[in-house]
């Protein structure tokens, strides 16, 4: 069977559909697929979510109420080990954004090549309207609702949006108490005091840091005085932005939801971090000149890094972005019409299931930790952690050069490959 006439089978992103995170996902999917033509039994089993959990959770208010709200975990694909994948609390969530993010999941973590499968979760709710009581009561009992998936060899979750190192650590609780023992490895992004990792928190910054330099190198350019912007200036954002400033390049714009500083000299990273722990936000600070979120994208500069948020360089601005790099820290901010716009530019883009891969490798180290009872040094960490980073840039670099595609596809290609290599030694279970 030709497998380009099957696997082909979704229509191709639209205007209309730009901005959809699971088009936006599996167009680039099915884009590989079909370079890899790809066995169309094997295609339909990538296609599908392997579980999917809907979950009503009734909470008890602090108004004494009830409240019922929804939840859902997706476990997309379990052949290359245990599911991994966050729970996000939030009103955006829905089952069809979760089960794309899980399958996301499952690619990011064949890509670094970790022993996972993908997989995520979500709440329906606001979590800033709840109370500390609330959120923990929502969280146990979302989490006896999925207990049957959840463990250390089945599913292990992790922080997300809204959610934190507290919320994992009421999930360890909770799953504890239903085993009758402690297990730590029943979730990462834990508290360093109950069993998280050292380095766990900048894992991901750190990752699109050595992303970002493994690019300059293949690309020629020098550190020193390459000019960089970074768009968010949160856990990814001002990670990435320190650890660039301390490896020598300028980074000369950085923004957050209440706007950007441009400074073309260079922004002194470590008082704008400062400031923000103190302010919160960057809104106020005075190390340059403000911008909008939208100029810092199309500013003359070497490296984009784009932290923030999903579907910020579209079919709209992508023709305007100068940068020769674009790191991905954020889970989709380049939309698939936009790929075509940058790769015809000659735009270098190291896509998100690369760049910020750090932060689920070294959820693997803690997991891995956990399970052996023996707690890594940091600087343990930080050189595994690189090892990982530089040693799977070169894997898709270089399947991007044999198969003459780009970053992405090259990064999508590689790990359906691995998934669908399992797929095959394992064959069906009937
Ligand atoms: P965070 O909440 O710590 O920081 C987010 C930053 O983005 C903040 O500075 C915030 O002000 C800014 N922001 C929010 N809305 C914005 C807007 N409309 N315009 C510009 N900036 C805006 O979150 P984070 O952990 O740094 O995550 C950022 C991105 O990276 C997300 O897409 C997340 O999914 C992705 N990611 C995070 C991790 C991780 O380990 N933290 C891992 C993989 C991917």
């Amino acid at each position: 069977m030709e497998p380009s006439s099957t696997v082909a089978a979704q229509p191709p992103a639209t205007t209309a559909n730009e901005e959809n995170p699971f088009e936006a996902m599996m167009q680039r999917f099915d884009h590989a697929a079909e370079l890899l033509a790809l066995d169309p039994g094997i295609y339909k089993i990538l296609r599908n979510p392997e579980k999917q959990i809907i979950t009503s959770i009734p909470v008890a208010m602090d108004n004494g109420e009830v409240e019922v709200f929804q939840g859902y975990r997706v476990l997309y694909n379990t052949s290359r080990g245990p599911a991994k994948g966050g729970i996000g609390f939030d009103m955006g969530v829905s089952l069809d954004e979760v089960t794309a993010l899980a399958a996301w999941m499952t690619w990011k973590c064949a890509v670094v090549d970790v022993p996972f499968g993908g997989a995520k979760g979500g709440v329906i709710c606001e979590p800033y309207r709840l109370s500390q009581g609330e959120l923990e009561r929502l969280t146990r009992r979302y989490t006896a609702s999925i207990l049957e998936v959840l463990g250390p060899d089945s599913d292990v979750p992790a922080p997300d949006v809204n959610t934190n190192e507290q919320t994992m650590a009421w999930i360890m609780d909770t799953y504890s108490m239903h085993k009758r023992h402690p297990v730590t490895a029943v979730v990462t992004g834990k508290p360093i005091s109950m069993g998280g990792s050292r380095g766990r928190r900048e894992a991901t910054g750190r990752g699109v840091m050595l992303s970002i330099k493994e690019a300059l190198r293949e690309l020629g350019l020098p550190l020193n005085g390459t000019k960089v912007a970074v768009q968010g200036f949160g856990n990814v954002g001002g990670t990435a932005a320190r650890l660039l400033e301390e490896e020598g390049l300028t980074v000369i714009a950085i923004s957050d939801k209440t706007g950007g500083i441009y400074n073309r000299n260079g922004i002194y990273v470590k008082e704008a971090l400062e400031y923000v722990r103190q302010n919160r936000f960057l809104e106020g600070y005075q190390g340059g000149e403000p911008i909008t979120n939208e100029e810092l994208l199309e500013l003359e500069c070497d490296v984009l890094a784009p932290c923030a948020l999903e579907n910020v360089i579209t079919r709209r601005n992508a023709v305007n972005i100068k940068a020769k790099v674009i790191a991905e820290g954020a889970n989709g901010p380049t939309t698939a019409l936009a790929d075509a716009i940058l790769d015809e530019k000659g735009v270098f883009v190291v896509p998100d299931i690369l760049a910020n891969a750090g932060g689920v490798t070294v959820s693997y180290f803690e997991w891995v930790q956990n399970r052996e009872g023996y707690y890594w040094r940091e600087d343990t960490v930080i050189d595994r952690l690189q090892e990982v980073m530089v040693r799977s840039f070169a894997e898709v670099l270089d399947y991007s050069k044999t198969h003459n595609v780009n970053m992405r596809t090259a990064a999508y290609m590689l790990s359906i490959d691995r998934v669908a290599a399992v797929h095959r030694l394992r064959g069906i279970y009937a």
